[in-house]
């Protein structure tokens, strides 16, 4: 029987101290000292390194990465059953080894980069002694590539940003990028030119991270120049590297925003089991119960809709499941946008303040449907997939046009009616009472 909604016991126990070891540990963290497993600072370092080690002695480190690039080699099923838990705790990517954008940019390296790239960007990545942004988006073009003008010429003249390039090897960017997440705190940025992608020093001459945004950066590339070893995969190749680093984010971030509707259903249903209202408790009111009833479907099949994804890119690949991946893209907005609404309402007016997560989840909805590109896009790329398995239909009517259908069936017993009159009667007689019916 291939149908199985079961985890196995050995990874439901890893699930088990994955809650408790986030309930424990890196939920205080938040608490107290916010941004401390993001931070460089060796007092932060002191308190999240050890949370770290803890995580990769339970070999949890890296957990989208396989096996032979250091990470446990899982797969996307059973990523998708952890992020289900880390999606609640906002330092638990970080301290997972799995925080964007770096995530994204060591896939795009390891599917890509050769292995002398690898050793000096991709291993320094995955233990976080770098970090890194991904600089795509232009502000006249946002995210679509026939319009983007950043530009990579071969550099004549001499070596590269550092200094490591061969005389003459190299190339001088120039352009400007639009909400480069993290691009300002970035050792390395992956810059995206119409003819190539390119990794940029964070530090080489010609970067210039304009005042705003602070956290998703605007940055100007003028005359930056790099060697010939930064460019990763082919000239020319940006679009498909592109497809491949997004292809993958899109669906943690899916996976992701289970977490979050699953928390905001919890206190949904805790807050209407607390409260009383005209004379009975919230929850025996019957349209706060068909708010938690819509949750509890919407939720149920959106995290259905992200495991079947997660499975397919497991047993094809990120490529073959694309429009599950857009659909889980578009949903989980959807959802977010549904469910993180109705949680907060419940809560009253404590849901309207920043003192519980309610209000800051409804209000990142419309940012989960334009990040990783916009709601509209990904659903054009699921009807155009969709419909590539369909066919007009011959002729004025509709395959399933009940009439012609019926004729064409008479066919079958048109023995049996020319040989028995009563038959013959029943079958006239149920043709004539569909079509009174209209
Ligand atoms: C939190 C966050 C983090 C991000 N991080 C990064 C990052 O690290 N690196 C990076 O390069 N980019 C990043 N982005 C940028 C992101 O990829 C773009 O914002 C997104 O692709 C849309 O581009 P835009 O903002 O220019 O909007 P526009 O392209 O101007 O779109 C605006 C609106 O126009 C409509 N629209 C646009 N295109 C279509 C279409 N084809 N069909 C129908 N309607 C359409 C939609 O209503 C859309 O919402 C980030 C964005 C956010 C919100």
């Amino acid at each position: 029987m291939a149908w199985d909604f079961s985890t196995e016991p050995e990874f439901a126990e890893q699930l088990e101290w994955v809650e408790q070891f986030c309930r424990t540990e890196i939920e205080p963290l938040d608490l107290v000292f916010p941004g401390a497993a993001y931070s460089r600072d060796p007092k932060a370092r002191a308190l999240a390194d050890p949370l770290k080690q803890q995580v990769k002695d339970r070999g949890l480190w890296a957990l989208f990465l396989d096996r032979e690039l250091g990470g446990p080699g899982f797969g996307q099923l059973k990523l998708a059953l952890l992020n289900e838990i880390l999606g609640r705790y906002r330092s638990a990517p970080v301290i997972f080894g799995t925080a964007a954008p770096d995530t994204g940019n060591m896939e795009m390296l390891a599917a890509y980069g050769t292995e002398e790239q690898k050793r000096r960007w991709l291993y320094p990545l995955m233990n976080q002694e770098i970090f890194s942004a991904y600089s795509m988006t232009e502000p006249q073009g946002g995210s679509d590539p026939s319009l983007f003008q950043t530009h990579a010429v071969r550099d004549m003249k001499g070596e590269g940003a550092d200094g490591a390039g061969e005389a003459g090897g190299g190339w001088v960017i120039n352009g400007e990028k639009w909400f480069t997440s993290a691009g300002a705190r970035a050792d390395i940025i992956f810059v995206m030119c119409t003819n190539g992608m390119f990794v940029v020093p964070g530090d080489a001459p010609g970067v210039e991270i304009m005042e705003y945004p602070q956290l998703h950066n605007h940055i100007r590339y003028t005359d930056v120049r790099v060697p010939g070893d930064h460019l990763l995969g082919p000239e020319d190749g940006a679009k498909v590297l592109a497809q491949r680093r997004l292809g993958g984010g899109r669906i943690h971030h899916a996976m992701r925003t289970v977490a979050w509707v699953k928390l905001a259903f919890d206190m949904m249903c805790e807050r209407a089991l607390s409260r009383e209202s005209h004379g009975k408790t919230i929850a025996d009111h019957q349209m706060v119960q068909e708010a938690i009833a819509d949750s509890y479907a919407e939720i149920n099949m959106l995290r259905l809709l992200v495991l079947w994804t997660a499975w397919t890119i497991d047993n094809s690949s990120t490529r073959e499941a694309r429009t599950q991946i857009a659909a889980c893209k578009y949903t989980c907005a959807k959802v977010l946008r549904e469910v993180s609404y109705r949680a907060l309402h419940i809560m009253g007016s404590l849901g309207t303040t920043n003192l519980t997560p309610l209000q800051a989840m409804w209000a990142s909805a419309p940012t989960m449907a334009i990040l990783d590109g916009v709601d509209e896009v990904h659903k054009v790329t699921v009807a155009r997939n969709v419909l590539k398995g369909y066919q007009p239909h011959p002729g004025l009517w509709p395959t399933e046009y009940i009439p012609a259908k019926r004729e064409e069936a008479r066919k079958k017993y048109a023995g049996l009616l020319a040989a028995d009159p009563d038959l013959e009667a029943w079958a006239d007689h149920a043709a004539r009472a569909m079509a009174r019916g209209h």
